[in-house]
């Protein structure tokens, strides 16, 4: 546990002290109410269970194990007798555990650092908006290509020619990913006495040499990739890409649990994973708070006072738009039948309480990321990850439909590859294929998180900027564009070079979703005239048509 989740944890743990003595009054007061209570009268023993499940869970997951112990006791003690609709008066055993409680309370609960956490690194700090890059080699004019090609895609480089330095600069902040170019395996040796596999710094390891042995040398060190060099561009920014994209997730989570401090147990380990989470105590809202919050998985308790988890997860799938929703159950049911019944609404697994927490981020994170790559696949261009033609209409429509409301301007934006026939027909389709993901990506890094960027066809792209004036917009657009053009390409060792024009169009001057992308992409047919690797807005459209009315 890092230390900000040690404090919090003590924080609940204590919270969950102050109220034990309330909870063993309860359950020995139903436990008193059950001994004269009718016989067909079984409201006492249903909370009595229902009590005993939660003191078992969350007692369990907060480190007081022998208190959890008995409340899991007596739940398993007292269920048979609700399915045989008898009231277990006077029973023994059942007595002598709820009589042990406050003795068993008085039992120190473990401390967080002897519980089982699974250690949850987050690769870089929030708040950073470039990836940070260390990179070491021992000959400079080695890595001086690749990291001009990282800095160009936005990536912070820092470069060392010593584990020293590098160990310098890891005690004072960990990258997003290190990469070593090596020509002698030695300072692979070097770099691993400094950087830990457990830091979870991801190591990549370029090398000279493609034998089986420095392939091998390279995974016992904890390398996470190994390329040969020299190295494709395009090979390793898709490892930093994706690597980027994971540390970066946020998965979300609705956690579903009447219990409140397991609830935020959960949410704390959750959180420490990086993810983002939402509480909710009862089912009340729940399909609206699904609405709002669109989480990426559900994390559902089984048994809650008003509707159980069971009927909670089926009014969700009733939902078309939640039919992929991947739901979890927690609960501290182990018996086979019930778990499989519960599966059978159509929830995804069954998480037993107590839970090891590495257990729950893992299980939750691979559901979560699963869903998102599902959703994404539906809306979003295969080769390049952005959204497709028809998606970028149905944002169009709405940014739009915002600006209008707002009395705000939005620039759209078309963009083409320039003579991008003569690359396919020079270097191949494959890598043809590489520079269209090129511009993809360069859009991704560039652009706000709130900006829209699509594949409008082949090697067409289409932008959407919201908030943005049409001068501010042909800055931005231009600076990508220069940008683009010194972006360096791979054909196996040869570098080539790439450009792209692009036509602008903004709202108000342009109304409907129509005549906006018209007028861009005349902005565009204009740029490719006028020689292309430009950027030609409405407003030289118009003095365009001017000059052709003048003419
Ligand atoms: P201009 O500067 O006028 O835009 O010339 P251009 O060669 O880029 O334009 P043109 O529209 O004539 O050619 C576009 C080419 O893009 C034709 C097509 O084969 C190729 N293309 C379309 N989609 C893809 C794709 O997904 N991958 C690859 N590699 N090529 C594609
Ligand atoms: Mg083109
Ligand atoms: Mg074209």
């Amino acid at each position: 546990m890092k230390p900000s989740q040690i404090k919090k944890f003590q924080e609940q743990q204590n919270k969950f002290s102050k109220g034990i003595a309330t909870r063993i009054d309860r359950i020995t007061a139903l436990w008193v109410a059950i001994q004269s209570a009718a016989d067909t009268h079984f409201t006492e023993l249903e909370d009595l269970i229902l009590e005993a499940h939660k003191l078992a869970g969350t007692a369990t997951t907060l480190g007081f194990v022998d208190l959890g112990e008995r409340g899991r006791d007596i739940e398993i003690l007292t269920r048979p007798f609700l399915e045989k609709q008898t009231l277990p008066k006077g029973d023994a055993n059942l007595e002598s555990i709820i009589q042990s409680l406050s003795y068993v309370s008085t039992i120190e609960p473990k401390r967080p650092e002897d519980m089982t956490y699974g250690e949850v690194t987050l690769l870089h700090e929030q708040g950073r908006t470039k990836q940070l890059v260390y990179v070491v080699a021992e000959y400079a004019e080695d890595i001086k290509d690749m990291v001009k090609q990282l800095q160009f895609i936005d990536y912070e480089v820092v470069s060392f020619d010593s584990s020293d330095t590098l160990k310098l600069a890891l005690d004072k902040e960990a990258p997003s990913v290190l990469i070593v170019d090596l020509r002698e395996f030695d300072l692979l040796n070097e770099v691993t006495n400094v950087w830990r596999k457990a830091s979870g710094i991801p190591l990549v390891v370029l090398s000279s040499s493609e034998s089986w042995d420095s392939r091998l040398n390279a995974a016992q060190a904890g390398a996470f990739a190994f390329f040969q060099k020299p190295i494709e561009y395009d090979d390793i920014l898709e490892v930093l890409d994706n690597l980027w994209e994971s540390s970066n997730a946020q998965y979300r989570v609705l956690i579903v649990d009447d219990e409140r401090m397991l609830a935020e147990h959960y949410s704390i380990i959750l959180q420490g994973a990086g993810m983002k989470t939402l509480i909710l105590e009862d089912t009340e809202h729940l399909l609206d708070e699904i609405g709002e919050f669109s989480p990426d998985l559900v994390l559902m308790d089984l048994y809650m006072p008003n509707c159980s988890g069971v009927e909670a997860a089926s009014v969700i799938r009733q939902h078309k738009s939640h039919t992929n929703l991947p739901i979890v159950y927690l609960s501290g049911e182990t018996d086979l039948k019930t778990q499989m019944q519960a599966l059978q609404v159509g929830a995804d697994d069954f998480l037993t309480k107590p839970i090891n927490d590495l257990h729950l981020t893992q299980a939750v994170s691979i559901r979560a990321k699963r869903f998102r790559q599902l959703s994404a696949l539906m809306d979003r261009d295969s080769l390049t990850g952005l959204l497709n033609h028809s998606n970028l209409k149905v944002a169009l429509d709405r940014e739009l439909s915002r600006a209008r409301r707002h009395h705000s301007q939005v620039s759209f934006v078309m963009i083409d590859i320039d003579h991008f026939k003569s690359v396919n027909d020079k270097y191949g389709h494959p890598v043809g294929d590489k520079v269209i993901k090129g511009v993809a990506r360069l859009l991704n890094y560039r652009f706000r998180k709130t900006d829209t960027c699509a594949r409008y066809g082949g090697e067409e792209f289409a932008l959407i900027l919201p908030d943005t004036p049409a001068d501010i917009a042909l800055r931005l657009i231009d600076e990508f564009r220069l940008t683009f053009s010194k972006t360096p390409f791979s054909n196996g060792p040869e570098t080539f070079y790439s450009t792209l024009s692009a036509g602008l169009a903004t709202f108000p001057e342009f109304q409907s979703i129509e005549t906006i992308i018209e007028a861009a992409d005349s902005a565009l047919y204009l740029a490719k005239e006028k020689g292309r690797n430009r950027v030609v807005t409405h407003v030289e459209l118009d003095t365009g048509k001017d000059d052709e009315k003048n003419a």
